[in-house]
């Protein structure tokens, strides 16, 4: 199935400047060739043309312009899957090492942006908060990321928890000093400046066809050019699940969405550090520039922008904030996620030797950098570390079948969300 995207009109594209990259055009060599121009391409793309291969981008609208350019903002280590669930299927040794190269991931956004362009870090810290009072499973949370995973997370009680995110909503809460929140969009559209002056060939509005072996070479064909390339990296998400049939038919889409309300003046939210809470399908927010607040939320597995999507968010802030008042909604948009059925990311090669990166959730922001750094040692340098992933190889996501599962279980963590909250004492 495919998606057709475009910049939609939301704070980060009002925010950022682009630049045009041509149309793949005739016949086009290469060493390799990346498919999609997210933070999974980019990063890959990028990182092999600085290890001296020769690399074409291949992006079917503007890079950026998905889910890589519309998110949250929010990084941190870890992954969509809780560690905790992580450790269980594949042990602790194994647990302790894909968490660190997604400490890895998380410390290459830091870096890229702190060495180019600062500002694009728009605050530091992730506050955590539970909806109800902790019956002990948020400290012992806590307790055990800091002793096996090396993480510096503090436990806050109510009281400080409402310090600096003022609502009645909320009980105890946990705190990262590492995470940090950034505009994605201008990240996205830096690592795409930085990759071109680096060599690497970017072309938009080239949507891939069709991808074919031709001897020990790959030929990739968009409209109007044929591309021949010695590796291929599928990095489109769940925007073509039809390109690469094998990391495809595991992806399911799912959507989630974000209002950025006008500047406000505000005594609810307290900090400059990003926020949300603990729930299985919660809110995140932070405040950006001018005072104004971002607001994400809400997943489901359909396609098209719900109706009213503006006022359903609003409704949304002021069950957490009143005191927020009536603000008004400046921009309200949706974007589309790749989950994999066990919600880790996909990162191989297929028997045909072709690479896939894909399936990275609702935490792509340091997991998509992870994964260009190790495919990228992989084909440049032949390191085998990518294989740590292979316990989460792609499994068939039971197409429309999966979409009707992944929405009901959303509603049933949704109904468990809400009777975690009745037991909660009224403050
Ligand atoms: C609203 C929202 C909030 C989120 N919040 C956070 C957050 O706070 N923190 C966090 O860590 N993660 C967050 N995420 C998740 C994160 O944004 C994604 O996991 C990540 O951006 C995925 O990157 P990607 O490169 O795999 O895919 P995408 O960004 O979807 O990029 C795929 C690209 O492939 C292109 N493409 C598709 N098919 C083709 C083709 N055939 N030929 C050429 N190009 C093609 C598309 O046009 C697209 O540009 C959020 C996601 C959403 C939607």
């Amino acid at each position: 199935m495919r998606h057709d995207v475009n910049p939609v009109a939301s704070w980060y594209e009002a925010t950022a400047q682009r630049d045009a990259y041509p149309e793949a055009l005739g016949e086009i060599t290469a060493d390799a060739c990346v498919i999609g121009g997210g933070l999974a391409g980019l990063t890959t793309a990028h990182e092999l043309q600085r290890r001296g291969l020769s690399t074409v981008l291949l992006e079917g609208a503007r890079i950026g312009c998905a889910a890589s350019g519309r998110n949250g903002g929010f990084v941190s280590n870890g992954f969509a899957l809780g560690i905790d669930s992580v450790e269980k299927r594949v042990g602790l040794a194994a647990a302790q090492a894909l968490y660190g190269f997604s400490k890895e991931g998380t410390d290459f956004v830091r870096q890229t942006i702190l060495a180019n362009q600062p500002e694009l870090i728009m605050g530091h810290g992730w506050r955590m908060a539970l909806r109800h009072p902790d019956d002990g499973g948020l400290k012992a949370y806590v307790d055990m990321l800091n002793s096996q995973f090396g993480e510096q997370m503090t436990y806050a009680a109510p009281e400080e928890t409402r310090k600096y995110l003022n609502s009645a909503r909320y009980f105890h809460s946990l705190s990262s000093a590492t995470a940090f929140h950034i505009h994605p969009l201008r990240y996205a559209l830096l690592l795409g400046r930085l990759a071109a002056s680096a060599g690497l060939r970017i072309f938009e509005r080239s949507r891939a066809q069709s991808v074919s072996k031709e001897g020990a070479s790959f030929v990739v064909r968009t409209e109007r050019a044929r591309i021949t390339a010695r590796h291929i990296v599928h990095c489109v998400s769940a925007l073509d699940t039809g390109l690469h049939r094998p990391s495809g038919r595991a992806i399911l889409p799912v959507a989630t969405y974000v209002a950025v309300t006008e500047p406000l003046q505000q005594d609810s939210i307290r900090t400059s550090s990003a926020a949300s809470d603990t729930r299985r399908a919660g809110d995140y927010y932070r405040l950006i520039d001018e005072g104004r607040l971002l607001w994400g939320g809400r997943i489901t597995t359909r396609v098209s922008e719900p109706s009213r999507l503006a006022e359903r968010m609003k409704g949304d802030m002021l069950s957490v904030y009143p005191g927020l008042g009536n603000p008004r909604i400046d921009y309200a948009w949706a974007g589309l996620m790749g989950y994999a059925i066990h919600k880790m990311p996909l990162i191989g090669r297929d028997a045909d030797g072709q690479w896939f990166a894909t399936g990275f959730g609702g935490h792509g922001l340091n997991t998509t950098a992870m994964a260009g750094l190790l495919i990228s040692r992989a084909i440049a340098d032949g390191d085998d570390s990518y294989r740590r992933f292979a316990p989460f190889a792609p499994d068939w996501a039971f197409g429309q079948l999966g979409r009707l599962g992944v929405q009901g279980s959303y509603w049933w963590m949704q109904l468990r969300d809400r009777i975690d909250e009745a037991k909660a004492p009224a403050s």
